[in-house]
């Protein structure tokens, strides 16, 4: 017999395991079989030298907000491809309607149109939509998500009698489902920015910082774990940012939460006095130095469960960097250099473990969401979907070379090591150095059980980080 495909020669890694040296075999959009000497194959790419992940899942990621949703769907998720992100979990966002009815339509658009498979999370804002819980969990939709704190002018934050509802809602739903807060404390951080915008009108992007204190995220984090605790809810919290919110999430596990930490790689990767400037504008703001290495330290030592990129694509005008801080507007794209950041701060520079990337980034996010085997790891019987990387290719950031809409990038002039030589999504070659072979469309929309969790939680987070054996050291 002779396999569709075989990623030969490569350095696997495989989160729950380690890294081996293995051959994969691909049979249509599965996983077929793992090991040496596997025989013949319809095509063979040769990864000797490079090491094979699992196509990496963003669990976080906004679509839609300044092009249509369709046209994003095609070109961000393009740009996610390019750099082996192969599924993303979507915040989509309906200030008044209810979700339910629209969701079929959504996600016929997305299929359509997009070139990584998808998840969604619903941002609940009112009663209405948080009659319907059962009606999106219907349809394969588990994860909500709450804004303890809004974007003034934008979106409304919600308050604690409606989040504590929320989760008493979402308990019900079943294990499968979770809540998922932006954890900042509402008054602390408009206060504090309002003081900002009287006191320095004309500040810097390290200025902004400010105007979301430390303390404002470690606070909400506190009692969002509380109530989630009250509630029976199993609780995310995206975008952790601060040392001050790691300290409260420690807290939160020790008191028995089912609680899980995000992190962006952004976070990772860029504090607040970066030369990027006003460009960098983000909610929640990027941070010190010092909270960035705090950070990493969560994440090697098993308190941050994933990381995202919190994507929110513009072009450089809608930035409105002219507008001053106070003016210009949060968001940028970032996954396009999502694994590469990953790689090369903390691979290369901080000596992460290649496991705990592929942790974090692959397989904490797709345990978190019930998509857990079949996405997050490299196994039989799961989908098909890998990034090959030579870790040592290095590349500076181009903004044109991303394939997003977006004509910045935080990361633009930097240099990265650790690019995709190969994407392999559902079976299928899907980028070959850098040019994308796939066609639009052919990303899938992933259906979720709210009854079951897939894996357990990141339960692997004991030892699950230490390799078997080190990937070439550079
Ligand atoms: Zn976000």
């Amino acid at each position: 017999m002779s396999w569709d495909l075989v990623i030969a020669n490569g350095e696997v890694v495989i989160p729950e395991l380690g890294i081996v040296e293995a051959d994969v075999a691909i049979e249509g959009d599965r996983v077929a079989a793992l090991g040496k000497g596997l025989g013949a194959a319809g095509e063979t790419i040769d990864a000797t030298g490079q090491v094979v992940l699992p196509g990496v899942v963003d669990p976080h990621v906004h679509l839609g907000l300044e092009n249509p949703f369709a046209d994003d769907a095609s070109t961000e998720t393009a740009s996610g491809l390019a750099s082996g992100i192969t599924t993303i979990g979507i915040f989509l966002r309906s200030l008044e309607d209810p979700y339910a009815p629209q969701l079929p339509g959504i996600r016929e658009e997305y299929e359509a149109n997009a070139f990584t498979d998808c998840f969604f999370h619903l941002q609940i804002f009112n009663e209405a939509q948080l009659a319907e819980l059962a009606a999106d969990a219907e349809l394969g939709t588990t994860s909500f998500k709450f804004y303890m704190h809004g974007l003034p002018g934008v979106v409304p934050s919600v308050d604690d009698g409606f989040l504590l509802a929320g989760f008493r809602a979402i308990a019900e739903l079943g294990d499968g489902a979770i809540a998922c807060v932006h954890a900042e404390n509402d008054s602390i951080v408009l206060r504090a920015t309002a003081a900002l915008e009287r006191e320095r009108p004309d500040g810097t992007l390290a200025d902004w910082a400010d105007s979301h204190p430390d303390e404002a995220e470690a606070e909400a984090i506190h009692r969002a774990a509380y109530l989630a605790r009250l509630a029976g809810c199993r609780l995310y919290v995206v975008h952790l940012s601060t040392r001050l919110g790691l300290e409260e999430a420690r807290a939160a596990r020790e008191a028995g939460g089912r609680v899980y930490f995000e992190t962006t790689s952004p976070l990772l990767s860029i504090a607040k006095d970066d030369p990027i400037g006003l460009l960098g504008k983000m909610s929640p703001p990027l941070r010190s130095q010092a909270d960035l290495d705090a950070l990493w330290e969560g994440v090697l030592d098993g308190q941050i469960d994933t990381v995202g990129t919190d994507n929110t694509s513009r072009s450089r005008a809608a930035k409105q960097v002219d507008a001053g801080l106070h003016g210009s507007r949060t968001g940028y794209p970032a996954l396009a250099t999502h694994l590469p950041t990953l790689i090369e701060e903390g691979y290369h520079r901080r000596s992460v473990p290649l496991t705990t990337i592929a942790r974090i980034a692959c397989m904490g996010p797709a345990s978190v969401y019930g998509a857990y085997p079949r996405k997050g790891t490299i196994t039989v019987g799961g989908d098909a979907d890998l990034a090959v990387i030579d870790l040592h290719q290095e590349h500076t950031v181009r903004p044109e070379e991303l394939h997003s809409f977006s004509d910045f990038s935080i990361f633009e002039g930097r240099s990265m090591r650790g690019w995709p030589t190969a994407v392999i999504k559902a079976g299928q070659v899907a980028v070959r150095d850098g040019e994308i072979l796939a066609e639009p469309g052919s990303g899938r929309y992933i259906r979720r059980d709210p009854s079951r969790r897939t894996g357990q939680g990141v339960a692997v987070r004991c030892g699950g980080s230490r390799p078997i054996r080190r990937a070439p050291a550079c």
